[in-house]
C-alpha cells in the first residue's frame, strides 16, 4: 500500500507525520519512507539512516550545431517553456527552463539538435531501524523536481507500506509525488490559512482520483473551521495531534515524536489501521 503524507501549507507537522507513521510501522510491516520533498527534504535528520547508495539524476538539454543550424526559429517556436531563443546568428538554450521534451530536437529541419545531460541532483538511499528509506535532493538554483521525484519513486517496494513525503502546496512536484498513491493524509492545522491551503489541496486530490483523510496538527491553536469544513466534505479527521510543548521540543531536537514520546505509537498504528480500513473498502466497492 502507498500512503502519501501531503499539506496544502508548509510547516503544518508533514515531516512529524511521515516519520512517525514509519517508525510505528516498522515492527509490524516491511516499510519503506520516501522523501520526495526533494527541494528541502528533511526526513533524514529525524531517522538518521545510513545512506548506502547515491545515483546522480540528470535531465537531456538540447546542444546546437552551429554548423547545421540555418537560424530558421522552428525550435523556439516549438517551445513552449521559453527555453531555447534564436537570435540573427545565435541559438541560446536556458537548461534551467528546458523541460527535456526533445521538441526542439525533433522539429529542427537541419538535424542540428542533439541532446547532453545536464545534472539537476541526486538521490540517496540506505536504511534506518527496520525503515527503508530514500529521498531525493534538487540542486541549488534547479527548478525541476519531478525527474527527481520520479527517480526516488522507482525505488518504492512493491510488498509492505510505502510512505511517500510530498513537498507542501499543489504544483507539478505534489501531483507527481502522490499521483499512483493508494491513500493521501493531509497535514493541516486548524487555522484560516490551513483551511485554506487544505481546500486547494482536497481540489487536487479529488481531481487525481486520491481517497485522503485528515490529520489535524496543533489542535486547540485556531478555530473549528477546518472540522467543519470536513464534516460538511465528508473527509475524515483520522488523527488529532494538540499543540503541546513537549511534542514541539522533541520535534526541534530532531526527535521523532513515537521516539521522543512512545505512548504516540498505539495513535499512529490506529490511523495506519483506519487507512487501510478506508482503502480495502474502497477497492470492494470498486469490485461490486
Ligand atoms: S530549428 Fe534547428 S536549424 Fe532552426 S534555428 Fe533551431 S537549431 Fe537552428
Ligand atoms: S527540449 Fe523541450 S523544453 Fe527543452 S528547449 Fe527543447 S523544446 Fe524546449
Amino acid at each position: 500500500m502507498i500512503i502519501s503524507v501531503a499539506s496544502g501549507k508548509g510547516g503544518t507537522g508533514k515531516t512529524l507525520v511521515a516519520t512517525s507513521l514509519a517508525l510505528s510501522l516498522r515492527d509490524r510491516d516491511r516499510v519503506q519512507l520516501l522523501d520526495c520533498d526533494v527541494e528541502e527534504p528533511n526526513d533524514h535528520v529525524f531517522l538518521k539512516p545510513a545512506l548506502t547508495r547515491s545515483e546522480i539524476v540528470s535531465v537531456p538539454v538540447p546542444k546546437v550545431d552551429e554548423e547545421r543550424c540555418t537560424y530558421c526559429g522552428k525550435c523556439a517556436e516549438v517551445c513552449a517553456y521559453n527555453a531555447i531563443a534564436v537570435m540573427k546568428q545565435k541559438v541560446l538554450v536556458f537548461p534551467e527552463l528546458c523541460h527535456g521534451c526533445g521538441a526542439c530536437g525533433y522539429f529542427c529541419p537541419e538535424k542540428a539538435i542533439s541532446e547532453e545531460a545536464k545534472e539537476i541532483g541526486a538521490v540517496e538511499s540506505g536504511y534506518s531501524n527496520g525503515v527503508g528509506f530514500v529521498h531525493g535532493r534538487l540542486d541549488i538554483g534547479e527548478a525541476m523536481a519531478p525527474p527527481i521525484i520520479r527517480q526516488v519513486k522507482e525505488h518504492a517496494s512493491h510488498e509492505g507500506t510505502v510512505i511517500i513525503d510530498v513537498s507542501p502546496g499543489t504544483s507539478c512536484p505534489v501531483v507527481e509525488a502522490v499521483k499512483d498513491s493508494d491513500f493521501c493524509l493531509l497535514v493541516t492545522e486548524p487555522t484560516p490559512f490551513g483551511l485554506n491551503d487544505l481546500v486547494l489541496a482536497v481540489e487536487t486530490l479529488r481531481q487525481l482520483n486520491i481517497p485522503c483523510g485528515i490529520v489535524l496538527n496543533r489542535a486547540g491553536v485556531g478555530d473549528g473551521k477546518v472540522e467543519e469544513y470536513c464534516q460538511k466534505e465528508n473527509i475524515p479527521i483520522l488523527l488529532t495531534i494538540p499543540l503541546n510543548t513537549e511534542i514541539a521540543s522533541s520535534y526541534s531536537r530532531g526527535i521523532p515524536l513515537v521516539e521522543g514520546l512512545p505512548q504516540w505509537k498505539v495513535s499512529f498504528l490506529g490511523l495506519s489501521d483506519k487507512i487501510r480500513e478506508i482503502v480495502n473498502g474502497r477497492s470492494s466497492d470498486t469490485e461490486r
